[in-house]
């Protein structure tokens, strides 16, 4: 299989059998209603496939099959090893299948579709066979007692958990979620958001071809409101894990305290600083790390780096830079594997995008740059990157989470005011600094509000390393690492009670 020209992904897309009913109980399903809703190709606008709408029936119908397996304990108490087996057959089928998967989040995602592959290829199976690695190795403790006690913690699967997902990265979050939750043994009930369900639909016949018993992965298809409500309201749902937005996050707490307070873990949105200090060099490589951290994904990222703070000196020179490297990246068809930039998700997020653009320039933002879509592309929800320069920290374009194409500089003079400017918001996602001085990098790496800090470099970390917002971006809960582990997991104590020693030999001591 090769990626050189658009014929090969039109011919794999030509090929591919999508699916078209939820996944219960290891086997495809229909709602029994009859409902459907339809998923469109952002890049088209064209009907791509029809799915059930999941309704009351099919969540309990999900619900019930994973909890009959936990019960049951085929997986919840299978050895670490059966597990393990289990999750590298599936790291491996994944890999197998990326070219197809890719194909397939690209058409349902408008995706490029060399990312889907990058991702699909790679970290989606790197992250089951990471956690399929670690079942193996992860230990209990023993309490400091002393004699007359011997005190185990012992870390058990928390149960059936909800996994409701956003569609900026469909099937890496359902990895980033599906990954440590069955490692640690529990049986899950997951909904992808509505635009983007096929390739984890995908993903759960691939779980049960690697020998998944049926019921530990279920997959209902739906819109939020109905099938993401009656997950978070579920009674007999242990722990739901959300990423997606502030708003319907905070819904999911909502739903938790209405219901049975099942555990929610919460990863949302951001509005994240990328800070250059006057002593970094604008060095091709700072430019296109500055890009990317602004429109990778067209900007539809969670930890895009959009507040771009720059020496107030710099900025001219800094958006100059920016926009010639921006000659290189026009939005295309996301299926030409030599394509940068895809559309908007849909074309109501594009009018969402546009308003907030609209809005900053309202409010005084300086428009520096507006790419532009070629007219061929019409039909899809295309938006082209654009630029602002002398954002200040009032304005909305500034403090709002926009998740589109746009880069904006904030101009600051000093380092204080750079790190009052970053911290400045009631997101705590992400944060990028440019210096090349240690020390005001441990500076700023230690006085940045947020979960992640990238010096010298955007990057989320890889599957090692925990990731997670502050503040409106998230709560405790961690995706990734050995952090994500302790979402799925219960903490329980075994205090066991001893004698002191009895010395049984006649008349000797011990
Ligand atoms: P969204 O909140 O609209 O939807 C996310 C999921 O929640 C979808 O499955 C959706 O169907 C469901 N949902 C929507 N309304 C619901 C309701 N009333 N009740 C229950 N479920 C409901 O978010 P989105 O537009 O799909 O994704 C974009 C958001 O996700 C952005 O805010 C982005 O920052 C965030 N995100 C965060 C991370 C992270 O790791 N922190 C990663 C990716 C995306």
């Amino acid at each position: 299989m090769t990626w050189s020209t658009l014929e090969d992904t039109r011919r794999i897309a030509a090929e591919l059998r999508l699916p078209s009913r939820a996944f219960i109980d290891g086997a495809p399903a229909a709602a029994r209603s009859g409902a459907l809703f339809e998923t469109l190709n952002p890049a088209t606008g064209a009907v791509l496939a029809t799915l059930p709408l999941c309704g009351a029936d099919e969540v309990d119908r999900a619900v019930a099959a994973a909890r009959r397996s936990f019960r049951d304990g085929v997986w919840s108490r299978a050895t670490p090893e059966r597990r393990k087996e289990v999750l590298l057959r599936l790291a491996g089928l994944i890999r197998a299948a990326a070219p197809r998967l890719a194909v397939m989040e690209s058409l349902e995602s408008g995706k490029p579709v060399s990312d889907c592959l990058k991702e699909i290829g790679g970290e989606v199976p790197d992250f089951f066979q990471w956690y399929g690695e670690a079942i193996d190795k992860s230990y209990g403790d023993v309490a400091p007692t002393g004699d007359a006690a011997c005190a185990l913690i012992m870390r058990e699967p928390i149960g059936v958990v909800g996994a409701v997902l956003p569609w900026n990265f469909p099937l890496l979050m359902a990895a980033w979620k599906l990954a440590p939750a069955l490692a640690a043994g529990c049986s899950v009930v997951v909904k992808p958001a509505e635009e983007t369900s096929l390739t984890t639909l995908a993903l759960a016949e691939l779980a049960i071809e690697a020998g998944l018993p049926e019921g530990v992965l279920n997959v209902v298809t739906g819109p939020g409101e109905t099938t993401g409500r009656l997950i978070g309201q579920h009674g007999d749902i242990d722990a739901v894990s959300f990423t997606g937005s502030t708003e319907v996050g905070r819904l999911f707490l909502q739903y938790a305290g209405s219901s049975n307070l099942k555990t929610v873990g919460l990863e949302m949105g951001g509005k994240s600083p990328f800070i250059v200090l006057d002593d970094a060099e604008l060095t091709p490589e700072l430019i296109d790390h500055a890009v990317t951290a602004a429109f990778w994904n067209a900007g539809q990222n969670c930890s895009a780096n959009m507040r771009q703070i720059v020496p107030r000196r710099l900025q001219d020179e800094y958006l100059a830079r920016i926009v010639d490297r921006l000659q290189s990246l026009a939005p295309g068809d996301p299926l030409d594997p030599a394509t940068g930039m895809g559309p908007m998700i849909s074309a109501g997020h594009r009018r969402r995008v546009q308003a907030h653009l609209e809005r900053g320039r309202a409010e005084g933002a300086r428009l520096v740059h507006a790419g532009r879509v070629d007219p061929a592309l019409a039909a899809g929800s295309y938006l082209a990157p654009v630029v602002f320069g002398d954002l200040t920290a009032g304005m909305s374009i500034a403090r709002e989470e926009i998740f589109g194409p746009v880069l904006g500089t904030l101009p600051v003079d000093g380092m204080d005011e750079a790190l009052a400017v970053a911290n400045g918001t009631e997101y705590g996602l992400h944060a990028t600094v440019f210096t090349r001085d240690i020390d005001r990098a441990l500076h700023f790496a230690r006085r940045l509000s947020c979960g992640t800090v990238a010096v010298n470099g955007f990057t989320e970390g890889d599957v090692k390393t925990p990731f997670g917002g502050w503040g409106k971006s998230g709560s405790l809960a961690r995706d990734k690492g050995r952090e994500a582990m302790a979402q799925y997991q219960q903490v329980k104590t075994v205090w066991i009670g001893l004698k002191t020693p009895v010395d049984r030999r006649a008349g000797g001591a011990a």
